[in-house]
């Protein structure tokens, strides 16, 4: 009941500069954000590879209308994989990518900009042994973000794609990038979404995700399973063994601070367990999409308000 008015508040401006200035709001943040700046990212990298555990890292912020700002964000990616070198930690390392924040959305030539942008990141991710998945973000952007990949992967094969299995068309987009070395990370899907394009019932999202496995299990790409839902992660461990899929053929992906202690139980059984770490001072539409997903999280941070 909640979900749609906080996915339409994760879009408001207004609603960012109030949630922005409440001081409490920081501690609860924490909680799904790594930081605000590169040692802080490079920081939970270490912690977490300490446990056996991989890492994709978003440097969050996205819609920019601004070129400029889509250049600092490509340098900022630049910056990290450099930091993460140093430190060792880049090989084997992902990191996540919105195509919005890289310029997509930008007035004159959004796409052919965005293009460029992520080559730049793929560059640096190539020169230090990372990979890049590109994020999916609302309906309207899924064509323009497979274009987008299919360009890259021409030059980069080794860049991969979020699908969300609460669109309707995903199946089809399933069939069409479960090919060789093609990287798929299936999530549920985060945006408010209208009917005639999205799944609307959780069950029927359940079923398309199981639909969608099935076919990323059985073809010859690396499916990324990105979900915290046991039973979905279940499935999945089936249809692996189903598919004869060792430990470095497909992998499970969960968020930041979301059942971190599945996470280590994952990757202490032996199979690839990636975190997604959000850092960066754009945390805003991010969080509000982490508590329109459980209400528990809003009763959390409205618990964090009222004890200040
Ligand atoms: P759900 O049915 O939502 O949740 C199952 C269980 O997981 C819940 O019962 C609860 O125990 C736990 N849980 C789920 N969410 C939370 C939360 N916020 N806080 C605490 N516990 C929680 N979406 C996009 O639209 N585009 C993307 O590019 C994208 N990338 C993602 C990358 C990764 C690695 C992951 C894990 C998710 C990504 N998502 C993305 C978000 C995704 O679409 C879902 O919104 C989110 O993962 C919740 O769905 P679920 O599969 O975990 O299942």
């Amino acid at each position: 009941m909640l979900r749609a008015p906080l996915l339409a508040a994760a879009r408001s401006r207004r609603m960012r500069k109030l949630v922005e200035v409440v001081p409490a709001t920081r501690s609860v943040v924490s909680r799904f954000v790594a930081g605000s700046k590169t040692p802080d990212a490079a920081r939970v990298v270490r912690e977490l590879a300490d446990d056996g555990l991989r890492v994709t890292l978003d440097h969050l912020g996205e819609d920019t209308t601004d070129a400029e700002q889509a250049a600092t964000t490509v340098r900022a990616y630049e910056e990290l994989l450099s930091a993460l070198a140093a430190d060792g930690l880049a090989f084997g390392a992902d990191v996540s990518v919105k195509l919005s924040a890289v310029g997509q959305f930008l007035p004159a030539d959004g796409e052919k900009v965005a293009l460029e942008n992520a080559r730049k990141i793929c560059a640096a991710a190539e020169a230090v042994g990372a990979t890049v998945t590109l994020d999916m973000e609302d309906h309207t952007t899924t064509d323009s973000t497979l274009g987008i990949l299919r360009e890259l992967r021409t030059e980069y094969p080794w860049v991969g794609a979020v699908l969300q299995a609460y669109l309707r068309r995903t199946e089809q987009d399933c069939r069409e990038l479960a090919s060789e070395g093609s990287r798929v990370r299936l999530c549920k899907g985060a945006y408010a979404e209208p009917e005639e394009v999205a799944f609307q019932d959780k069950s029927e999202v359940d079923k398309s995700y199981v639909r969608c496995l099935k076919i990323l299990m059985q073809g010859k790409g690396y499916p990324m399973v990105a979900s915290h839902d046991p039973r979905m992660i279940a499935i999945a461990e089936k249809l692996a063994m189903d598919a004869d899929r060792k430990a470095d053929d497909h992998e499970f992906q969960m968020l930041y601070g979301i059942r971190p202690e599945e996470q280590r139980r994952i990757a202490g059984d032996g199979k690839t367990m990636r975190v997604y770490v959000p850092y960066g001072d754009e945390w805003y539409g991010y969080f509000m999409r982490r508590l329109a997903e459980r209400p528990a999280n809003l009763a959390f941070f409205l618990r964090g308000l009222a004890t200040r």
